[in-house]
């Protein structure tokens, strides 16, 4: 039976460069899933695209005297680039300056609005008399009042991820000229949070799947009484609020953003010539949706959009946010503004993308912060992507080629060549070892289905770790020299193995496994035959064989390291 998984992505702000922490909190994990679900034959639908409204995007512009969206635009155009070279498999990557977008985003607003989830209010703004403008969001800086982190915005505090109202903000000051604001009253609209807040608490609660520090954030949360939010703003580049009498005023970003989700599926429907195809995705109830972000999006998914979908009705809940901790780079937190980031466009244009799935995968931020450096890329490259799986298949595909003409050889008594691995304290034949492992990476309810990324990729590291000691004690170049068929069996056993390996390892690293896959002889995607389909068959012609992964030179290290908080251009 096959399922229907809907993928939503966070939106990246169209600002500037993704970098290592964008791939590792929210780009690479959703890419895995999407690729397992796809290998399964499941159906998938991935969205995202980019945020081109808010704050950010007009900052940026100022700062670079251009236009919004010029700059939206021109990080689109490069976000779209950085997909294709990493290999991240959108269904659709589209942006928030459709006009599909904004109907979407206007029927929602009107919707809620008529119902009553949204109502009107005069509040104090920040305003900055200097500036002679309303301070939205990024406009207004100040003291976290949550967790006193001095560089909280009038949206959010990036270090404690709590959403902030700028009245709350000990300390404010305009971010243009460090003028301490004065509040000046303005109509604004505002999402009925409280309405929701026990039927959120108890659709929450009952999430048991969720990771374990997406639901305890999200109950403390709740726990503490939510604050109904402004979904509007004095601010000129957005959706315009479609009402008579709000000129000069927008949808809040927040609010528009994590609509994308909604409208993008209706984008991909529309283009696949069935309109109402967005249907199957958001009102089957059978579908689960799936939500990937980083740990400083989890209120936004967890409690504004679900709250959203409520009032809204008929349409699906996420099941799933397997919202991803943080990285860091070289011991340090990341931080775009002082430039200790690796930015993707730049290790893109040096460096393949397969070394760098690799290691987020391996490392990747699942329950807690991890670290990124550069001595362990170059370590993990070498050591384990080159040095145990890498060589392995290179060994096992050239001394095939060159004594088996080329083919896949002709097995006989695979049992007496076997190999017996003690494990849990019974003895497991190599074979059947890979085939578990397979299995518990693929199997409905097993590591991939439950987003246990880095287990997965760890296991089957562990099949190529487990295949080497094979390859090196039935030594088959030793062996072809007084009995060529004991050779031709463990040839095809460690081929078997390695075919297995591309098919564990292709969510992952899908370049190299697609590599591998047409090396040994295959035709077609990867994809297409399946993850089940591992065993090539005697007699089947080999590509001449190349290596998969280069070996990285330890010289990088210091020169990457040297890059790091220097100027960015
Ligand atoms: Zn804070
Ligand atoms: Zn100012």
């Amino acid at each position: 039976m096959s399922e229907r998984i809907f993928i939503g992505v966070a939106w990246p702000y169209a600002d500037g460069p993704l970098h290592l922490g964008h791939i590792a909190g929210a780009y690479l994990p959703p890419d895995i899933f999407a690729r397992y679900h796809r290998i399964k034959g499941n159906e998938v639908l991935m969205v995202s695209g980019s945020d081109q409204h808010g704050t950010p995007i007009t900052i940026k512009a100022e700062q670079e005297g251009k236009a919004p969206g010029e700059i939206a635009t021109q990080y689109h155009q490069q976000f779209l680039d950085s997909w294709r070279k990493l290999g991240i498999s959108f269904d659709l990557f589209t942006n928030t300056s459709t006009a599909n977008h904004a109907e979407v985003a206007h029927d929602i607003f009107l919707t809620l609005l008529h119902r009553g989830y949204i109502y009107k209010a005069t509040v104090s703004q920040p305003y900055c008399p200097h500036c002679q403008r309303f301070l939205s969001d990024r406009y207004i800086e100040g003291t976290c009042p949550y967790c006193n982190s001095s560089g909280a915005r009038g949206d959010q505090c990036d270090d404690c991820g709590k959403p902030i109202n700028p009245v709350e903000l000990i300390d404010p000051r305009c971010r243009l000229c460090a003028t301490t604001p004065q509040f000046k009253d303005s109509e604004h609209f505002f999402l009925k949070l409280t309405h929701f807040e026990d039927k959120l608490l108890d659709w929450v609660r009952q999430q048991t799947h969720w990771r374990q520090n997406v639901l305890n954030f999200t109950i403390s949360y709740l726990e503490q009484g939510l604050k109904d939010r402004a979904i509007t703003r004095d601010i000129e580049w957005g959706i315009p609020v479609p009402l008579d009498g709000f000129e000069g005023k927008c949808l809040y970003v927040w609010f528009e953003a994590v609509i994308g989700y909604l409208s993008a599926t209706k984008e991909w429907a529309k283009s696949s010539g069935d309109e109402e195809r967005w249907r199957s995705f958001w009102q089957d109830k059978d579908v689960k949706s799936y939500y990937f972000i980083g740990k400083d999006n989890i209120p936004f998914h967890t409690i504004v959009w679900p709250a959203m979908l409520m009032g809204y009705g008929d349409l699906n809940l996420p099941y799933d946010i397997p919202a991803n901790e943080f990285l860091t780079i070289e011991g340090r937190r990341l931080s775009t503004s002082r430039n200790w980031a690796v930015w993707l466009p730049d290790y893109l244009s040096r460096y393949d993308p397969d070394a760098l799935r690799y290691l987020l995968s391996v490392n990747m931020p699942e329950t807690g912060d991890t670290d990124f450096s550069w001595r362990e890329f170059v370590r993990r490259n070498n050591d384990e992507l080159v040095a145990t799986y890498g060589n392995l298949v290179h060994r096992v595909l050239t001394f095939t080629y060159r004594n088996f003409d080329g083919c896949v050889p002709t097995y006989d008594d695979m049992g007496a060549i076997n190999k017996v691995i003690p494990m849990d304290g019974r003895d497991v034949r190599l074979d059947n070892l890979s085939l578990t492992v397979l299995n518990t990476i693929y199997a409905d309810n097993g590591l991939l289905y439950n987003c246990n990324f880095k287990q997965a990729i760890k296991m089957a590291m562990a099949v190529a770790h487990e295949a080497n000691r094979y390859l090196d004690e039935k030594s088959p170049w030793k062996v072809i020299k007084e009995n060529r068929q004991a050779a031709a069996t463990s040839l095809y056993m460690a081929i078997c193995l390695i075919s297995r390996l591309k098919n564990m390892l292709y969510p992952f690293l899908p370049f190299s496994s697609q590599k591998l896959h047409e090396l040994l002889g295959f035709e077609g995607s990867i994809e297409d035959y399946g993850w089940r389909s591992n065993t090539p068959l005697p007699g089947q012609k080999l590509l001449e064989p190349q290596p998969l992964f280069s070996k990285l030179d330890e010289g990088l290290v210091a020169e990457e390291t040297s890059r790091l908080g220097g100027v960015h251009c």
